[in-house]
């Protein structure tokens, strides 16, 4: 962290930190026991002292961020004195030069290992796996063997830190915000901390993604009050059937975050209104005496359901089986005023408390266990096996962590009642396959809880599943859409090249046969004219086509006579040649002149005179200029452009922070930038010459290559192009958006978040 020690505090500054002081102080939460409030000052004093005279880079005294990290382990998270202690104390050792020895003596060894762990390692690394944060992070984790605590300071810093983003220096924002969105909030989320992991993830988004952020947040508003108006309405009857049953409870309207509308708009592809269309409320209630919590969830259930009619199969009960993470609720959707679903979820004040403050809270529910710790405590347990591997570098090491935080959320049984667990929306397709491949292959449907169902059901935790086979049954192609599972895919796509290499084979085989007995000898002539006639798009296609039977041979000496009539083909992909210019991919990769300034963005200017400056466009997200970007700096120092969205660019900035620069486009006139655009729609006469007639008369565009298909009356295609900035990219899409017939025009970005 860049601090600068260049003035001594005004008494402005002195009185603002005792005020923030006061604010912890004053609202301590559990930390009543003796020695408590005397261990939280002292550890104040102390850190006041060695931040002394330091500033953040927003101008504010530095030691506002401890306290403000304390505030947030104690409040949100919920731990106790000796961890708000160690919050106050977290960045002494590593911003003062304070001996981690001083704070043992001070404080004893127990905070001492706390802050050993928040502790970044200092100076050199190990250069052959070069990533000094994987190090950090795989250090940290360390200290999870030991004591839990670390890694929810760790966590409530970096709550912090993205809460004041603007007092970071600005070199290290995109790594913060990258960091973040791949490790911290999953690792939250992983911990049960519900709150801290949505506002993670909105504030990196924030960052990363400011229009968007805005745009969605615009218009969050501007439904906003008609949404709370219509909420009112809902909850109204529900209030007063609670109060009729002397329930103490609590009711609120509930919204998506702008970070989970994007992810869903994404993920989905659909428009912002679609996502947004789920009204949702959450009642939190003061358990009475003569009733169970779960009893009590019941009859609020019941006494909804008798005002508003549920939808069947969108039940969720965390309440008899709680999430992995610890998680307990009730969740049912009914009909509410106009037509809206409403989503209620009914929760008791310890069941809240537990969502919210996740991991924490349940020590202060001491009796109560369930079954959630137990899988924490399997997730603890991988995650040391993991750092006791010696073999692990810290790089893959981040790799399994990360995957770990994503590990099994639903459990499922097979007909002898042995447990398998699965990713959350597992079909019984990758149940078949989790069991053993054979079992997939030949699988042709499935028994969920005795009841007969296709291989594409969705299954929920406690399900007991019975794959039925066949000897002849054989994956499909579409088995690919219902299989989520790794294992699961690989092996469909396994068993289908097999299948279709046999019948590539089989038909080319036919084919020569055929020809022969015509005496023809096979030729491309001839291959050029059979995928003509039977509107095929490459050889492989044709013979597998043959294989199958789907082509009948007979018909070949008649194909063969005919004359060419390449104007009706229904398929084109024509090459347009002539652009010989330079793309981004090849251009010059000469040494970076001397060292980068991190403070400065470096621009990205067209290499017109070969003076040195270079950089490389990623292939991986391709951006253009006009498109947000960053720059990472490899090992041969040379400036790899990416788009900060990109996953490849996400993972870098996780890995190797220190080499994400700020970039900047320059003006670009003669260098194009490759951009694939996909557009569909309903077929028409000349359709296909209305899009190359938009194009050809773009000035600033180039066509590389137009790939266009139509069956069954739907024109689908990608379009290649070469442009100089993303203005010509969206003038071009929008131009033939208009176009009459055509559904949707869009640029193609390879992944999705
Ligand atoms: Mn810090």
């Amino acid at each position: 962290m860049v601090k600068t020690k260049s003035k001594i505090f005004t008494t402005e500054d002195t009185s603002r930190i005792d005020s923030e002081y006061k604010l912890l102080a004053d609202n301590l939460f559990r930390c009543d026991k003796p020695g408590d409030r005397e261990l939280i000052d002292k550890a104040f004093r102390f850190a006041n002292e060695a931040h002394r005279d330091m500033y953040r880079n927003s101008g504010e005294p530095y030691i506002i961020h401890p306290i403000n990290v304390a505030r947030i382990v104690n409040q949100e998270i919920g731990l106790g004195a000796k961890s708000v202690a160690a919050a106050l104390l977290h960045d002494v050792v590593e911003d003062t030069g304070i001996p981690l020895e001083e704070i043992s003596k001070e404080f004893g060894p127990k905070i001492a290992s706390l802050i050993d762990g928040l502790t970044k390692i200092s100076g050199t690394y190990n250069k052959e796996t070069n990533s000094l944060q994987a190090e950090n992070f795989r250090k940290m984790l360390m200290t999870l063997s030991d004591d839990f605590r670390v890694i929810l300071i760790k966590i409530g810093d970096r709550l912090h830190n993205m809460r004041t983003l603007d007092s970071m220096p600005e070199h290290k924002r995109m790594k913060i915000a990258g960091e973040t969105v791949y490790l911290y909030a999953p690792l939250a989320h992983r911990l049960g901390l519900f709150a801290i992991k949505t506002e993670l993830e909105d504030l990196s988004f924030k960052f990363r993604h400011p229009r968007i952020y805005d745009e969605i947040a615009r218009k969050v508003k501007m439904d906003e009050k008609k949404n709370l108006a219509l909420i009112n309405r809902f909850s109204l009857p529900i209030i007063e059937a609670l109060n009729n049953n002397n329930i103490i409870f609590d009711i609120s309207g509930r919204f998506k975050s702008i970070y989970s509308i994007w992810k869903k708009m994404q993920s989905k592809n659909v428009p912002f209104e679609e996502v947004y269309d789920l009204l949702a409320v959450r009642i939190i209630f003061e358990p009475g005496p003569e009733m169970s919590e779960r009893a009590q969830c019941w009859q609020i259930y019941s006494l909804i359901t008798d005002i508003y009619t549920p939808k069947p199969d969108r039940l969720r009960d965390w309440i008899s089986r709680p999430k992995p993470n610890g998680y307990e609720a009730l969740h049912l959707t009914v009909m509410g005023p106009e037509g809206r679903w409403v989503e209620v979820q009914i929760r008791s004040q310890r069941m809240d408390d537990i969502a919210e403050r996740g991991f924490a809270a349940h020590w202060k529910y001491k009796g109560d266990v369930t079954q959630t710790e137990s899988e924490l405590d399997k997730w603890l347990k991988h995650i040391r096996e993991m750092l006791a591997n010696p073999m692990s570098d810290p790089l893959t090491f981040l790799d399994d962590f990360k995957m770990s935080l994503f590990s099994s959320e639903i459990m499922v049984f097979t007909p002898k009642g042995l447990l398998v667990n699965l990713p959350k929306g597992a079909s019984a397709l990758d149940f078949a396959y989790e069991i053993h491949t054979d079992i997939g292959n030949k699988a042709i449907g499935a028994k969920i809880n005795y009841k007969l169902s296709p291989l594409s059901a969705t299954l929920q935790s406690g399900d007991q599943v019975e794959i039925i086979t066949s000897n002849i049954a054989r994956p499909g192609k579409e088995w690919i859409e219902y299989a989520h599972t790794a294992k699961a895919r690989n092996a469909i796509k396994d068993a289908l090249r097999d299948q279709s290499t046999d019948r590539i084979q089989k038909g080319m085989e036919m084919l020569e046969q055929k020809l022969s007995e015509l005496g023809i000898l096979p030729n491309s002539d001839i291959i050029r004219k059979l995928l003509e006639n039977y509107e095929l798009l490459n050889k492989d296609e044709l013979y597998s086509r043959i294989g199958l039977g789907l082509i009948n041979l007979d018909d070949l000496r008649k194909i063969l006579k005919k004359a060419p009539e390449g104007s009706l083909r229904k398929y084109w992909k024509l090459a347009i040649g002539g652009v010989t210019r330079k793309t981004a991919e090849t251009r010059e990769q000469s040494p970076l002149p001397g060292t980068i300034n991190k403070d400065q963005p470096y621009l990205l200017r067209e290499n017109v005179d070969n003076t040195g400056n270079s950089y490389v466009i990623a292939s991986c997200c391709q951006p253009i200029p006009g498109d947000e970007v960053v720059g990472y700096v490899d090992h041969s120092d040379s400036i790899i452009v990416h788009k900060p969205k990109c996953p490849v660019a996400v993972k870098l900035m996780s890995s190797e922070g220190n080499r994400i620069i700020h970039v900047r486009w320059t003006i670009h006139k003669l260098a194009s930038f490759l951009a694939s655009i996909s557009i569909n729609g309903i077929d028409r006469i000349g359709l296909l010459n209305d899009v190359t007639t938009i194009i050809s008369k773009e000035l600033n565009v180039n066509i590389r290559n137009v790939n266009v298909s139509v069956y069954d009356g739907i024109f689908e295609g990608t379009i290649d192009l070469y442009v100089h900035h993303t203005r010509d990219l969206n003038n071009l899409i929008m131009q033939l958006s208009n176009l009459k017939g055509i559904a949707s025009v869009k640029r193609i970005e390879e992944f999705v978040e």
